[in-house]
């Protein structure tokens, strides 16, 4: 793993791959990290960092862990979703007094933190460059194949006036091609996704890039990671370790660069 793609914060313990790396010099105006299962007060199985409740840790554990990650970001405290493998994705102004079910959340608030919680699935962060409008969206093979990606681009379009062109976003660390055998995906995967598959083993990083491509996006401005999340001891990972923790990206637009950086 390349040092220069990792962030490490001392004095919480914390350490974090950084995304928008790579972007061909554009400046994007966004913090966004997922969270390494380093620092955190959980007990194995749910070692370190696990920001999920729904794991069967105890919940007192859960939420100091999400209080050093808001401390890690800075912005008060994050947003988080009910996910559900689903297509939703909400505006997060929606999601501040209550805890809104779906799958990805959408902001032009600067200091506004939005967080998705995954292991072995992907997080997507986009961000419109034109029209600094932000958004982070869980995606795994059922999201993909249930379009939350284009569902997340038609909410940036229609409420916020993004243009495809000018969206930039970055895929989290997820499960690689080398370690993600799909039993069945003949019968489950929709064709367009066939491709996307070598050896039985599905590439999901690969279907998205593909899927966001076609959505009009630059490929340019779609930053890639190369971890594999079962390969890594880094992340938690629900396919090497079964009752495992769950990771989270979280993305917040800076307020200092929300004006005029671009
Ligand atoms: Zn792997």
């Amino acid at each position: 793993m390349d040092p220069a793609e990792m962030h490490q914060a001392r004095r919480l313990g914390l350490k974090a791959y950084r995304h928008f790396q790579g972007m061909e010099g554009r400046s994007v105006p966004v913090s966004a990290y997922t969270f390494t299962v380093a620092g955190g007060v959980s007990p194995p199985p749910y070692s370190g960092l696990n920001l999920s409740a729904a794991t069967g840790d105890a919940l007192e554990n859960v939420v100091a862990n999400r209080r050093l990650v808001d401390r890690f970001i800075g912005h008060g405290r994050v947003r988080w979703l009910r996910q559900v493998h689903s297509s939703i994705v909400v505006k997060a102004g929606r999601c501040r007094e209550e805890i809104c079910e779906g799958d990805g959340m959408v902001t032009a608030e600067p200091g506004e933190p939005l967080g998705v919680l995954h292991a072995d699935c992907l997080a997507v962060v986009f961000y419109d460059l034109e029209k600094g409008v932000l958004a982070n969206v869980h995606a795994g093979w059922r999201g993909l194949a249930s379009g939350v990606l284009e569902e997340c681009v038609s909410l940036m379009r229609r409420d916020f006036g993004a243009a495809p062109s000018s969206i930039a976003a970055s895929l989290s660390p997820s499960i690689g091609q080398c370690c993600y055998e799909f039993k069945g995906w003949r019968e489950l995967l929709p064709e367009w996704m066939h491709r996307h598959v070598k050896g039985g083993c599905l590439d999901l990083a690969g279907a998205a890039v593909n899927q966001l491509v076609g959505l009009g996006l630059e490929r340019a401005l779609i930053a890639r990671s190369s971890i594999c999340t079962s390969c890594s001891t880094e992340f938690h990972s629900h396919r090497r370790d079964g009752a495992a923790g769950r990771c989270a990206t979280v993305a917040v637009i800076e307020k200092e660069r929300s004006h005029g950086a671009l």
